[in-house]
């Protein structure tokens, strides 16, 4: 199966470097202990989710070098000479000594090389990279599990459980990558004034106090970078609006009646009087959209900050059922951009949930996995997933994969069945075929990768 090679391929197609930033770690092993390359450790723990391993003590099986190509493989990917594979101790302690800012800078330099090689181009929105925030559960305990833990309570029972902020950033096809990633812990369920309030007002407080620690991790990381939030209506708010503001960030927010009740009555009062801000749409299975805007929209916020931005309202009629939908944005709305503006950056928020989420949880990737029960070296983990979910994406969405399936006269769909299927194919790769050496000479670096522009919605 030539499902291997192609993953190689991609990954010195668009990384050439990444051995190099893998082997940077900051590694604090002690010298005795350092019988592995950093990179070739860090390769292994990439392999756990690559490969959909579920949990380290499975590495040690499905990963098994006596009979199997795996050394050779792995020996050749990290650029290592390595006479023996580890086991799942040696990965969990490697962990535990690399901080697991280490494993993020690395997810940050593979999105700045995407972003660099213009992988992302095709999907910005107005000039912008579209980039969906949401909070989601990682782990749910029925004890204490750690000082960090957010609690909820349940009539007589209490719940322990993590949370984490992610702000992933949107390219062409499906690609969903991470761009950056707060952990929500204990300190975040407290409201300003140090009450513990009820489990809903807590956890906006958890999710719009994370965004406080997440925005200036972006700007670090991303300086330059024309971006565009899509958030839902919590993130409606007059703290919010001012970080995008100072931050030369552009946002597209859903607006509920809720939310901004007093904006929401002036866009409802001025839409009647903007008639000739309207465009109907027909699409091809019989959907009508109809598609509403009202320019500079006024909201003052809880500090005496006045805003105005221009509201979109969207009626979509399926057969009898009709939908509505309504956003806030200050990017410039008119009847060339309101489309493009609610579909990318509105309707497309869903791909961190569908994409993002519901994939890293529901496949192989196994998100909520407590590959330890330490909370920092949980946080490694997490960052680990997110590195070998970009690199998969890269493969699956990719035109490798299409010309793969090509050659057995097929779609990668009709071929691989579903992506649980790509990772046990790799993993039936790394174990069986030594992968040939052509696709890592530096012509692989030189290939035609390409993506199309949307797959679905
Ligand atoms: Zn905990």
């Amino acid at each position: 199966m030539k499902l291997g090679p192609a993953l190689v391929q991609t990954v010195r197609h668009f990384f050439p470097q990444l051995n190099d930033w893998l082997q940077a770690l900051p590694d604090t092993r002690q010298a005795e202990a350092c019988i592995y390359e950093t990179r070739f450790l860090a390769w292994w723990g990439i392999c756990l989710y690559l490969f959909g391993l579920k949990s380290r003590r499975q590495a040690d099986f499905r990963l098994d070098a006596r009979g199997t190509s795996v050394l050779t493989n792995l020996n050749r990917l990290a650029g290592t000479q390595q006479t023996t594979r580890p086991v799942h101790g040696t990965l969990d302690h490697f962990v535990g000594h690399v901080v697991p800012e280490g494993f993020a800078t690395v997810r940050t330099r593979l999105v700045r090389q995407l972003i660099r090689s213009k992988v992302l181009e095709p999907a910005r929105l107005l000039g912008h990279l579209v980039a969906p925030l949401d909070a989601t559960g990682q782990f749910a305990f029925r004890q204490r599990h750690c000082a960090h833990c957010l609690t909820q309570r349940h009539g007589e029972t209490t719940v322990y459980f993590h949370e984490v902020l992610e702000a992933k950033v949107l390219g062409p096809a499906d690609l969903v990558f991470s761009l950056a990633s707060v952990f929500i812990e204990n300190t975040d369920a407290l409201a300003p004034h140090g009450k513990r309030r009820g489990a809903d007002a807590a956890k906006q407080d958890c999710e719009r106090n994370a965004f406080r620690r997440l925005a200036p991790l972006v700007k670090r990381d991303f300086p330059q970078l024309r971006l565009c939030w899509a958030v839902d209506a919590l993130y409606a708010c007059g703290p919010f609006f001012q970080i995008c503001q100072d931050n030369h960030w552009s946002f597209v927010c859903t607006f509920t009646p809720g939310a901004l009740p007093t904006a929401w009555d002036e866009f409802q009062r001025l839409l009647p009087l903007c008639p000739q801000n309207r465009l109907e749409r027909h699409l091809p299975d019989g959907t009508r959209q109809l598609y509403r805007w009202v320019p500079q929209v006024g909201y003052t916020d809880s500090e005496g900050r006045s805003w105005a931005f221009h509201a979109i309202q969207l009626e979509e009629t399926v057969g009898e059922q009709t939908t509505t939908f309504a956003w806030l944005t200050p990017l410039p709305v008119g009847r060339r951009t309101v489309e493009a503006i609610a579909t990318q950056g509105g309707r497309h928020r869903w791909k961190i949930e569908n994409q993002g989420f519901n994939r890293q949880k529901n496949s192989d990737l196994n998100l909520q996995h407590l590959f330890s029960t330490d909370p920092e070296k949980l946080k490694a983990y997490y960052y680990l997933l997110q590195i070998a979910c970009i690199l998969l994406q890269l493969l699956e969405q990719g035109s490798l994969l299409r010309r793969l399936a090509q050659d057995y006269g097929r779609t990668p769909w009709q071929l691989f069945g579903s992506l649980k299927n790509v990772a046990w194919l790799l993993l039936e790769s790394i174990r069986c075929f030594p992968w040939p050496s052509e696709c890592f000479t530096p012509a692989a670096t030189r290939l035609r990768i390409r993506f199309a522009l949307f797959n679905s919605s």
